[in-house]
């Protein structure tokens, strides 16, 4: 299929955040075209994914019930010290073949043009060079992934801000033995068993059963730059190690950007989006919600006659603030042994609902009533207090420069800049 020579709007990538924004764009009216390196079937994430239930809402997708795994199921974050269980979260896992396949389907069934096996070799100001030909666009957006094409020049992503994750679902080839493994780690058929710490302060092993214990899904994440293994090793050395867990049914790896987002989310006549933008929320690496959340905020800018510049603006004011905050505690936490995330865990100062609102995307609301006990925490493990201060200055520091990002490019934008960078330098 040859492409089209003009359009409203190109778009790189058609995983989950580039085939969210072609379908909202084709909505409206505008013509699109979406494209994507690899066969569309195969394009965006090909795993198992934990999304908010808000996200998807606010973004106004409508799940079918094939492509989730129920309800959201308690949550036990254990550590060597103790656990954290969250019984009152949003996330739902989401089969993202799934996803992707529906966003694209939406996305045609609107009018967008959705083409794979299209490579993007650059731009030239308005225009997108593809070894498929060129497509002239009023805008271009890069969702095109951490290791896309760089429209706009990223910088790289640190080797210290990017997670290296794994997720597979496997079938499970000895029911009894899958039951008596979750058993001994006292967590209930369907819930989710979250060892943290198994590679370093920021690092997880997620291990859950699915459809009434067939399959088993194991979800691994580390950041190897700090000398761990990556989320792979992880997964395959917990699969080696368990004689119950069967053939791979579907899965993959990648790496996750885990720093805030950039300053400049568009340029020219060109927007990022999702993983392409790092618009991803940084304590556990969750970049699907931001994405379609992010997409649909800039296709209604445009389409309410905004500019790129209303949309960075926008998103930075409404979201910059709380991944900036999390990036601030992510970083704590990555610094963290075995025994301080114990500590974080056992002496109350992770609690329920902080966790919760972790999981959530939201800030912990902390009650007056809540102060005293986490002051007695905090008290009887002094040496969480320094690191504790500084993520609450620089969570603090972040809400408040986020919450004025500039709308002109002159002098107090690059002071802004250096102010982010000192609160969080990247
Ligand atoms: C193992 C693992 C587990 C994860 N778990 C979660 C989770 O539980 N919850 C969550 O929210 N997030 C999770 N994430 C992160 C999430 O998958 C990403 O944030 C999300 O996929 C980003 O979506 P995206 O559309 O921005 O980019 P991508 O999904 O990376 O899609 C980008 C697309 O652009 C295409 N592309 C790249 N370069 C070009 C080019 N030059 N020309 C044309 N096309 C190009 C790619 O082929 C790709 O299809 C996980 C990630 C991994 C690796």
């Amino acid at each position: 299929m040859s492409l089209p020579t003009s359009v409203d709007v190109a778009i790189v990538g058609a995983g989950t955040s580039g085939a969210a924004a072609a379908r909202y764009f084709a909505e409206q009216g505008a013509r699109v075209v979406c494209v994507d390196r690899r066969p569309l079937a195969e394009a965006g994430a090909r795993w198992v994914n934990g999304i908010t239930r808000t996200a998807m809402a606010e973004a106004g997708i409508e799940l079918p019930a094939s492509a989730g795994f129920g309800e959201p199921h308690p949550f036990h974050l254990v550590s060597d010290a103790g656990r954290v269980v969250v019984r009152d979260h949003d996330v739902i896992d989401v089969d993202m073949r799934a996803l992707v396949a529906l966003l694209q389907r939406q996305a045609q069934e609107a009018g967008a043009v959705m083409q794979g096996e299209t490579s993007v070799l650059g731009r030239d100001r308005d225009v997108l060079i593809t070894d498929q030909g060129r497509v002239r666009a009023r805008w271009i957006i890069d969702a095109s992934g951490l290791a896309g094409a760089r429209l706009l020049d990223q910088s790289a992503v640190g080797t210290a801000h990017l997670c290296a994750a794994a997720q597979a679902v496997f079938e499970v080839k000895d029911n009894e033995a899958a039951r008596a493994w979750f058993a001994a780690a006292d967590i209930p058929p369907g819930e989710v068993y979250a060892r943290l710490g198994v590679a370093g302060g920021f690092s997880v092993l997620n291990v859950r059963l699915h459809d009434g214990g067939h399959t088993v899904g194991v979800l691994t994440g580390s950041i190897p730059s700090l000398g761990f293994p990556s989320g792979k090793a992880i997964l395959d050395r917990f699969v080696r190690e368990h004689a119950w867990v069967g053939a791979r049914v579907f899965g993959g790896q990648g790496a996750i950007p885990l720093r805030r987002p950039y300053d400049r989310l568009a340029r020219d006549n060109v927007a990022l989006l999702g993983d392409a933008a790092c618009q991803v929320f940084p304590a556990h690496g969750s970049g699907i919600g931001a994405g379609i959340v992010a997409a649909r905020m800039l296709a209604s800018t445009l389409g309410a006659g905004g500019t790129l510049r209303d949309y960075e603006v926008a998103w930075h004011r409404r979201w910059g603030g709380l991944f900036a905050a999390y990036d601030a505690f992510r970083r704590w936490n990555q610094t963290m042994d075995p025994v301080q995330l114990g500590e974080l865990m056992a002496g109350g100062v992770l609690d329920p609902s902080f966790a919760r609102a972790g999981m959530d995307q939201t800030m912990p609301r902390l009650s007056l009533g809540a102060l005293p006990p986490k002051a007695r925490a905090l008290s009887k493990q002094p040496g969480l207090v320094p690191g504790l201060a500084r993520v609450m200055a620089q969570v603090g520091a972040a809400h408040l420069l986020s919450a004025v990002y500039p709308r002109s490019e002159n002098r107090r934008f690059s002071a802004w800049q250096l102010g982010m960078a000192r609160v969080l330098a990247v």
